[in-house]
């Protein structure tokens, strides 16, 4: 059975043709610059040359044509029809409440999507269109949308309440809902199976860190915390966002500065993070190459991020009264060994010891990075969210 993976971005759509036997991808790609002037498609089929197409794509549905007639290209494709694909399975940010699993698209899923538009203002309605665009394109395929937020949404009231009047809550629906649930799900259940845990006794937590980051409670197989809030700012630090900070600051700076509130936000989620305390870049490879020249401020961004990144952890040690496993993905989690040396450095109360030649040799792949007398495993387990999405709209189609 094949399964397309999309993953529909503001003006950008990715995409993952996966066959399910073998859970192999057959070619993956990015339509880029969609409805702006001098839009591109990347085409990977997996076992030839890539290609790159330039061609005007004013919205998402001109882009998923675009896909299918690469995907069976004579030349650049890797199937013979587009009927060959079962299902589609569509990343889709924000559910609110609605959804705690993914679900088989149909008019109220859409209606729920489209309600959550302002929660996810800039994916949604991308992940909207990418779904509508399909439906048009491939009329009787079954579109499946697996939810960023679905896998935290076990978390209980005490974990995931604001402590603000509780008619905002009722109203708006303003709580704690988390992202990266699909990753989270992916990440812990291997971390479970690798460390040969009982799942439905089992305590472990997920550090999630690229240039977004979170980090995550799973007791049993279910989340039961997680760093990110209503939406994808609160928690760690990361790339550009500045995670937790005291909404007074926030206040005190548009006061200074004559900004409004959408402003303030904007410079939390784009201006801020490793970036704004570095002062260099939201890449963690450019700010550690600061750091190694003397360069204090990127010192500081660097260490702040990994007290951060302890201090989750810590708190979720207590939220679930131990830890098995901690678990390292995503970008900075499975690459930057530094990091993870530096992150570990605030364990040792937990009885973890860290083997820095496992630490240094597991780049990008899956590895056990804690010596065999370490109390708690720490592992790195490469993250694979596209994956996740076609198994879950496999589970739902077949
Ligand atoms: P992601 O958002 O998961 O794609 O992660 C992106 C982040 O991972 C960027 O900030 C990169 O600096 C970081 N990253 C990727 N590869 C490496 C590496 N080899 N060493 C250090 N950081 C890396």
């Amino acid at each position: 059975m094949k399964i397309l993976v999309i993953n529909c971005g503001s003006s950008s759509l990715k995409y993952q043709l996966f066959d399910m036997t073998s859970e192999t991808v057959m070619a993956k790609g990015i339509c880029e610059r969609i409805g702006i002037q001098g839009s591109a498609l990347t085409h990977k089929p997996s076992g030839k040359d890539s290609c790159v197409v330039e061609k005007d794509m004013p919205d998402h549905k001109v882009a998923v044509q675009m896909v299918l007639d690469m995907l069976v290209d004579p030349v650049h494709g890797v199937i013979a029809d587009v009927k060959e694909i079962s299902a589609v399975g569509h990343r889709v940010l924000h559910a609110a409440q609605k959804y705690i699993e993914s679900i088989v698209v149909n008019e109220d899923v859409k209606a729920t999507v489209r309600e959550c538009f302002d929660f996810g203002p800039l994916h949604n309605p991308a992940n909207l269109i990418g779904i509508e665009a399909c439906e048009h394109a491939m009329p009787g395929v079954k579109n499946v949308a697996v939810f960023d937020t679905a896998f935290h949404q076990t978390m209980p009231e005490k974990a995931y309440m604001y402590a603000i009047p509780y008619e905002y809550y009722e109203k708006y629906g303003i709580r704690k809902y988390g992202f990266h649930g699909t990753s989270h799900a992916f990440v812990s259940k291997k971390a479970i199976e690798v460390a040969g845990l009982d799942k439905d006794n089992s305590k472990v937590i997920v550090c999630h860190i690229g240039n977004g980051g979170s980090c995550s409670a799973v007791l049993n197989g279910k989340c039961v915390d997680t760093s990110m809030g209503l939406t994808p700012l609160e928690g760690l630090i990361m790339g550009t966002r500045s995670g937790d900070i005291d909404p007074a600051a926030v206040q005190f700076i548009a006061n200074k500065e004559g900004k409004d509130i959408n402003e303030m936000v904007e410079i939390l989620n784009k201006k801020s993070g490793i970036l704004g305390i570095s002062g260099v870049s939201s890449d963690f490879r450019d700010v550690t190459k600061a750091s190694k020249e003397g360069n204090h401020r990127a010192e500081v961004a660097l260490e702040a991020f990994a007290y951060r990144v302890a201090k989750y952890v810590g708190s979720y040690v207590a939220a679930m009264n131990g830890v098995d496993a901690i678990v390292f993905t995503a970008g900075v989690g499975e690459n930057d060994a530094p990091m993870r040396a530096r992150i570990c450095k605030y364990f040792t109360y937990l009885g973890i010891t860290i083997d820095e030649e496992a630490n240094d040799k597991f780049r990008g792949v899956e590895g056990t990075i804690s010596t065999p007398d370490s109390k708690v495993k720490v592992m790195v387990i490469p993250t694979n969210e596209e994956l996740k999405i076609a198994q879950e709209t496999l589970e739902l189609v077949k």
